[in-house]
């Protein structure tokens, strides 16, 4: 293995990828537990998706919920918008950083936005540049990365040739989304090579875990070792799989810091004030939430004798 790097920069999903895979919760509870997280010392947050309302009714109340949202210094906060209605509200929201999405199958895409793969790669080079245009940056999320619950395995060169492409198209970060949970260090690190084989070192790469059968540490682990350094995570482990109903969804944010503040790496974030957020999400959404790390705390907190 190569030497572990000193710090990972952690983007906490909860409040956009977790919640819209929960049954609706009031605004309110979205404003406590967006604050919340500002106060943990996380530096990014994935804040909110401005979608359509009878598309996703879990973020119909994305504007109110962000402008009520207290926000912190130093939290890097982002939006997720489906198309170009999406990115202007993002935008008017003022939103710096925005993440917009495609999908490696086309199946999935289909299911998705109702278009192929190519006509939603062809919207997305608008996209680009109105983010840039308008003074933000934009991320593209590649959603089944790793495998799709219509198609199965998804060739590593396919992922790699639309990151060729969007890269070339302007793209400030590539994410990689597992998005039914289908990675594993295998499939990630096939799809690390054949990217790094067609693009630049330098351009930021972000992966996206679930740990719908269990793999997700082990998946970071495997990434951290081709030397990537930004995961997204969701506090609690909230969130579900649309495929597979009360299936574990994204790897828990204190499970993530838990694991690599103990092999030494930084992620600016105070666990106790996560576990903490943690314990509110699970309020929030009235059931228990998968984390390991939520359920027993800390390796080091001792058993009192
Ligand atoms: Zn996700």
């Amino acid at each position: 293995m190569n030497a572990p790097p000193a710090a990972v920069s952690l983007r906490e999903v909860g409040p956009r990828d977790g919640l819209q895979n929960e049954d609706p919760v009031p605004t309110e509870a979205k404003v406590r537990l967006l604050d919340a997280l500002s106060r943990t010392g996380v530096r990014r947050i994935e804040a909110i998706s401005f979608v359509h309302p009878k598309a996703i009714p879990q973020m119909a109340d994305a504007d109110e919920a962000w402008s009520r949202a207290t926000k912190v210094d130093g939290v890097r906060y982002s939006a997720l918008v489906p198309n170009s209605r999406g990115a202007q509200r993002a935008l008017a929201a003022g939103f710096t950083e925005i993440e917009v999405v495609v999908s490696a199958s086309d199946t999935h895409n289909q299911h998705n936005v109702n278009r192929t793969t190519e006509e939603s790669l062809a919207d997305i080079t608008g996209l680009i540049a109105t983010l840039h245009e308008a003074g933000a940056t934009a991320e593209v999320i590649i959603s089944t990365s790793f495998g799709c619950p219509y198609e199965g395995d998804v060739p590593p060169d396919r992922v790699a040739s639309i990151v060729e492409r969007v890269v070339a198209d302007g793209a400030d970060r590539v994410a990689f989304g597992d998005t039914t949970g289908m990675a594993t260090p295998r499939r990630v690190a096939d799809v690390l090579t054949a990217v790094r084989s067609r693009v630049a070192a330098d351009v930021p790469l972000l992966l996206h875990f679930h740990n719908t059968r269990g793999t997700a540490l082990a998946n970071i682990l495997t990434a951290l070792d081709f030397g990537i350094t930004e995961y997204d995570a969701s506090v609690g482990g909230l969130g579900g799989c649309p495929y597979a109903p009360g299936a574990t969804g994204n790897v828990a944010t204190e499970e993530v810091v838990h694991m690599l503040h103990d092999m030494g790496i930084d992620t600016g974030i105070d666990l106790d004030a996560l576990i903490e957020a943690a314990r509110l999400a699970e309020e929030i959404v009235g059931r228990e939430l998968p984390s390991g790390v939520l359920r027993a705390g800390p390796r080091t907190a001792l058993t009192k004798l």
